[in-house]
């Protein structure tokens, strides 16, 4: 591969588009002509401003949203907002369905827990170890917002369709499919996204929240932990992570223009997934972990017949130039994080080493 890169399949950080790479390399001594790097110019000059508002104004276009709502950058990861959600949309007395489809899940509704928040878990899939997405769930009407996690990183699930939960907003951690797909952004009061597994480096969080849920906030909060003061100083009342959001900047217009915006991306996507589910399904080797109709298309969780050779199957293919296979350390089996930026040629290389491993272990 080019500059001796692996097939990366890493659920995050993960794999970027190497133009995005080559072009941070290129530029990064003399960023536009500023004779400094881009770690190196202040977040109030003109350039970072440049940056900062092409990045929203590209991730406006690529998801068709308008002016009611706001395109913040945060830090603190997704975790922090697990916290910061309940903090600001939920006063005294309101409470929020929470849908637990896994590790990520719980982790948010932990969160809206130790608040004292009473939220309510309206649906779960943990009676089958979170293999798959729920249907027919009870919302409940008097919800500030329905709680969901459209891509399940560690178990392998995705939402393939969004709930039907009336006029409550959804609120979506999406921070392993965020981009990998349009969106109905209408159903949607706040989407958020950790940055590092398809849009950019560790770091920060991208926010999208709607103008109904920003008036929510409450005025005693701690200043950095209330969205309306990011929203007021567009993502810089503070230093922002100004090296993340170039990033971003630079994969949203690779999404844009080399891509072709988010329709392309989920052929490229669903093309991506069926070559590698397809061929795993035509093996009684490998087997997907997730019920199929759930399955998703970031992340590929599968097992080998037994533990020991899943352990020499990940190892032979470190040997052989693929990365990240092992699956999350809590669930064990394998993994393939396929994000936007994996080359379909990846997979196919992929689906050639996982033959020739069945051919000569099966
Ligand atoms: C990785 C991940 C998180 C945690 O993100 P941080 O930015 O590390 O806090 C939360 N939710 C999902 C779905 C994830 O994949």
């Amino acid at each position: 591969m080019k500059h001796n890169r692996i097939h990366n399949f890493n659920a995050g950080p993960a794999a970027l588009p190497l133009p995005v790479l080559e072009e941070i390399q290129a530029s990064f001594l003399n960023f536009k002509g500023s004779g400094m790097s881009i770690t190196e110019i202040s977040h109030r000059s003109k350039w970072f401003d440049d940056v900062i508002n092409d990045a929203v104004e590209r991730t406006r276009r690529l998801l068709k949203i308008n002016d009611q709502y706001q395109v913040l950058f945060l830090q603190g990861g997704a975790s922090l907002q697990f916290a910061m959600i309940p903090m600001n949309l939920l006063a005294p007395g309101k409470s929020a369905d929470y849908v637990n489809t896994g590790t990520w899940s719980t982790n948010a509704i932990k969160e809206a827990k130790i608040q004292g928040k009473p939220i309510k878990v309206v649906a779960s899939s943990e009676d089958k170890n979170f293999s798959y997405i729920p249907k027919n769930i009870p919302f409940n009407a008097d919800a500030v917002y329905a709680h969901i996690t459209s891509n399940n990183t560690i178990k392998g699930t995705q939402w393939a369709e969004f709930p039907d939960t009336g006029r409550v907003p959804i609120v979506s951690d999406m921070s392993s499919d965020f981009m990998s797909r349009p969106i109905p952004m209408e159903k949607f009061g706040l989407v958020y996204a950790g940055a590092q597994k398809n849009i950019g480096p560790a770091g920060v969080c991208l926010v999208i929240i709607h103008n109904d849920l920003l008036e929510l906030t409450p005025a005693d909060l701690p200043t950095m932990l209330k969205y309306t003061t990011h929203s007021t100083k567009n993502s810089m009342y503070n230093t922002p992570p100004c090296f993340a959001i170039y990033t971003i900047q630079l994969v949203m217009k690779w999404l844009e223009e080399t891509i072709g915006g988010l329709d392309k991306m989920a052929a490229l996507n669903q093309a991506k997934a069926d070559l590698l589910y397809n061929y795993m399904d035509s093996t009684g080797f490998y087997k997907g972990t997730a019920q199929a109709d759930s399955r998703s298309q970031m992340n590929v969780t599968f097992r080998l017949p037994n533990e020991d050779l899943e352990k020499k199957f990940v190892a032979e293919a470190t040997a052989a130039g693929f990365g990240g296979l092992k699956g999350h350390r809590s669930v064990g089996g394998c993994r393939a994080s396929i994000y936007n930026a994996t080359d379909i040629n990846s997979i196919q290389t992929l689906v050639d080493f996982m033959k020739q491993f069945a051919a000569k272990n099966g």
